[in-house]
């Protein structure tokens, strides 16, 4: 295979970039009065939906709405039914709620985030942010301002982390029609920045909780055994744990690195923690392996099940299922792992 294009590459300045983003970010919201981190969180995440797809959010059908919101709960609770639930949900989606950006020239009134959030529930991709903002009571016009703030600045700290996007859209860019990730495929430079930014807030927001917490646990995405066929990990309660067959894979390294961790790969994130019981949730704090994307709603979804969250990123992506023509082996940065257990 040549060199693939990435639409998001990290290197050794990325956590020291995300870092200082971060302090300027949390230092200029402190003018807002939001009660806490999580609520300028829920703020920032609004205001730049609102901003990417409020056009769409207020064109949206009711029932289209409730269709696919029905058909992704159906597809979470049922994943044996995937096959047949995503390739409707692709359909639709690709339809009715996959829209070129368009300015955005109305008012985020409490009226409007209820679309939007309907919208975003429609897509399936924002399950575990939807409760944060059904639930959100500060004044809307502060949303507005500090993605006003945001989208002036994120590109400074974060942009030469996303420089190939549009490339690798473009080049790329009927890929996923008709397929339930087409939104999440096709997403804008601010929503990787969103999470990048959003990842670091969590990681200060659950960093105390998480070391109280007695048992640690490293949770791998699929593709950190390029979703190798021939893997020998067997199923635990919580997912699979690796059994050592082959020393490339970087499931194998971190497995045999951490021995005094739990360590459990996850083949998607929708049956992420579906096995944990009373005691997981009371003892556990675990350590999140994912790419760019999936930050924000994985960090939640951890957090929603009282599950403190940390997390590290995927160097780039590396799977078939979504991005690549081939997997590859996903990396992350070492010494951060280790900063993070
Ligand atoms: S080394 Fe572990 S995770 Fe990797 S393929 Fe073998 S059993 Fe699966």
């Amino acid at each position: 295979m040549s060199d693939p294009i990435f639409p998001y590459k990290l290197d050794n300045d990325y956590y020291g970039d995300v870092a200082s983003f971060c302090d300027e970010f949390l230092e200029y919201s402190n003018g807002f009065n939001f009660k806490n981190d999580e609520e300028t969180l829920e703020a920032l995440c609004i205001g730049v939906y609102w901003y990417l797809y409020g056009t769409t959010a207020l064109d949206l059908n009711s029932n289209i709405h409730q269709v696919l919101a029905n058909l992704a709960e159906y597809r979470r609770a049922f994943p044996e039914d995937k096959p047949f639930i995503d390739s409707l949900r692709g359909k639709l989606l690709t339809k009715y709620l996959f829209k070129p950006y368009e300015k955005n020239e109305e008012k985020l009134t409490h009226e409007n985030l209820n679309l939007l959030v309907n919208f975003l529930e429609a897509t399936g991709d924002y399950m575990d942010q939807v409760p944060h903002f059904r639930n959100f009571t500060h004044n809307l016009d502060d949303c507005i301002t500090i993605t006003k703030w945001f989208c002036k600045n994120s590109a400074n700290y974060l942009g030469r982390y996303t420089c190939d996007l549009n490339n690798y859209l473009e080049n790329n860019h009927t890929n996923h029609w008709m397929e339930e990730d087409v939104i999440f495929y096709h997403g804008h430079e601010l929503e990787y920045h969103l999470n990048m930014l959003g990842a670091e807030i969590m990681n200060r927001m659950f960093k105390a909780e998480y070391d109280e917490r007695p048992r640690k646990a490293i949770v791998l995405p699929g593709c950190m055994n390029a979703k190798n066929k021939k893997c020998k990990a067997k199923q635990d309660r919580l997912g699979l744990v690796c059994t050592f067959c082959n020393p490339k894979c970087s499931a194998y390294k971190i497995t045999r690195q951490y021995p005094d961790h739990e360590v459990y790969i996850v083949s998607h994130e929708s049956t992420a923690f579906k096995g944990a019981n009373k005691s997981d949730v009371e003892e556990l704090g675990i350590i999140g392996i994912t790419c760019v994307l999936n930050l924000i709603s994985g960090g939640w979804k951890s957090s929603n099940l009282n599950i403190p969250p940390q997390c590290v990123l995927l160097e780039n992506v590396a799977c078939k299922s979504h991005w690549l023509s081939e997997d590859i082996y996903g990396e992350i940065d070492d010494d951060e792992l280790k900063l993070k257990i």
